[in-house]
Protein backbone atom coordinates (compact mmCIF):
# COMPACT_ATOMS: atom_id res chain seq x y z
CA UNK A 1 0.00 0.00 0.00
CA UNK A 2 1.16 3.11 -0.83
CA UNK A 3 1.92 6.04 1.97
CA UNK A 4 -1.27 7.79 0.32
CA UNK A 5 -3.52 5.09 1.04
CA UNK A 6 -1.97 4.55 4.26
CA UNK A 7 -3.04 7.27 5.70
CA UNK A 8 -6.11 7.89 4.02
CA UNK A 9 -7.10 4.66 5.71
CA UNK A 10 -5.98 5.88 8.79
CA UNK A 11 -8.28 8.90 8.43
CA UNK A 12 -11.10 6.73 7.82
CA UNK A 13 -10.48 4.62 11.03
CA UNK A 14 -10.58 8.01 12.73
CA UNK A 15 -13.03 9.67 11.45
CA UNK A 16 -15.10 5.87 11.75
CA UNK A 17 -17.07 6.44 9.22
CA UNK A 18 -18.72 3.15 9.51
CA UNK A 19 -20.26 4.27 12.72
CA UNK A 20 -21.49 7.66 11.87
CA UNK A 21 -22.99 5.73 8.73
CA UNK A 22 -24.64 3.00 10.80
CA UNK A 23 -25.84 6.22 13.32
CA UNK A 24 -27.18 8.03 9.93
CA UNK A 25 -28.66 4.90 8.86
CA UNK A 26 -30.70 4.45 11.78
CA UNK A 27 -31.90 8.01 12.54
CA UNK A 28 -32.82 7.93 9.45
CA UNK A 29 -34.40 4.64 8.79
CA UNK A 30 -36.48 5.42 12.26
CA UNK A 31 -37.50 8.98 11.00
CA UNK A 32 -39.14 7.25 7.64
CA UNK A 33 -40.46 3.83 10.05
CA UNK A 34 -41.88 7.21 12.35
CA UNK A 35 -43.48 8.94 9.34
CA UNK A 36 -44.84 5.25 7.79
CA UNK A 37 -46.54 4.19 10.91
CA UNK A 38 -48.36 7.97 11.10
CA UNK A 39 -49.29 7.70 7.76
CA UNK A 40 -50.95 3.87 9.07
CA UNK A 41 -53.05 5.81 11.59
CA UNK A 42 -56.75 6.41 10.60
CA UNK A 43 -57.46 10.43 10.58
CA UNK A 44 -60.92 10.94 11.58
CA UNK A 45 -63.45 12.86 9.06
CA UNK A 46 -63.95 16.74 9.54
CA UNK A 47 -67.11 17.94 9.01
CA UNK A 48 -66.79 21.51 6.92
CA UNK A 49 -69.27 24.11 5.36
CA UNK A 50 -71.68 25.84 6.78
CA UNK A 51 -75.46 26.49 7.29
CA UNK A 52 -77.50 23.36 4.64
CA UNK A 53 -74.10 23.20 2.90
CA UNK A 54 -71.25 20.39 4.56
CA UNK A 55 -69.65 18.23 3.61
CA UNK A 56 -67.18 15.32 4.75
CA UNK A 57 -63.23 16.34 5.04
CA UNK A 58 -59.60 14.10 5.32
CA UNK A 59 -58.68 14.97 8.55
CA UNK A 60 -55.17 14.90 7.31
CA UNK A 61 -55.01 17.02 4.29
CA UNK A 62 -58.79 18.56 4.88
CA UNK A 63 -59.60 17.47 0.70
CA UNK A 64 -63.18 16.67 0.46
CA UNK A 65 -64.02 12.77 1.01
CA UNK A 66 -67.30 10.91 0.42
CA UNK A 67 -68.72 8.69 3.43
CA UNK A 68 -67.51 5.22 1.10
CA UNK A 69 -63.64 6.52 1.35
CA UNK A 70 -61.57 4.47 3.11
CA UNK A 71 -58.81 6.22 1.91
CA UNK A 72 -58.27 9.65 1.70
CA UNK A 73 -58.62 10.41 -2.55
CA UNK A 74 -55.95 13.36 -1.84
CA UNK A 75 -53.31 12.45 0.07
CA UNK A 76 -54.50 8.65 0.71
CA UNK A 77 -54.14 8.79 4.64
CA UNK A 78 -56.73 6.09 5.77
CA UNK A 79 -59.58 7.31 7.15
CA UNK A 80 -61.61 6.74 10.69
CA UNK A 81 -65.18 7.20 10.21
CA UNK A 82 -65.82 5.80 13.71
CA UNK A 83 -64.84 8.72 15.24
ZN1 LIG B 1 -56.16 13.65 2.73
Amino acid sequence: MERGALEAARDLRETDPKTSYTFFSIAETSGKAAEELKALIPMPAEIEGGGSTWFYVCGECHGSIDTHDKYCRHCGHPIDWSA
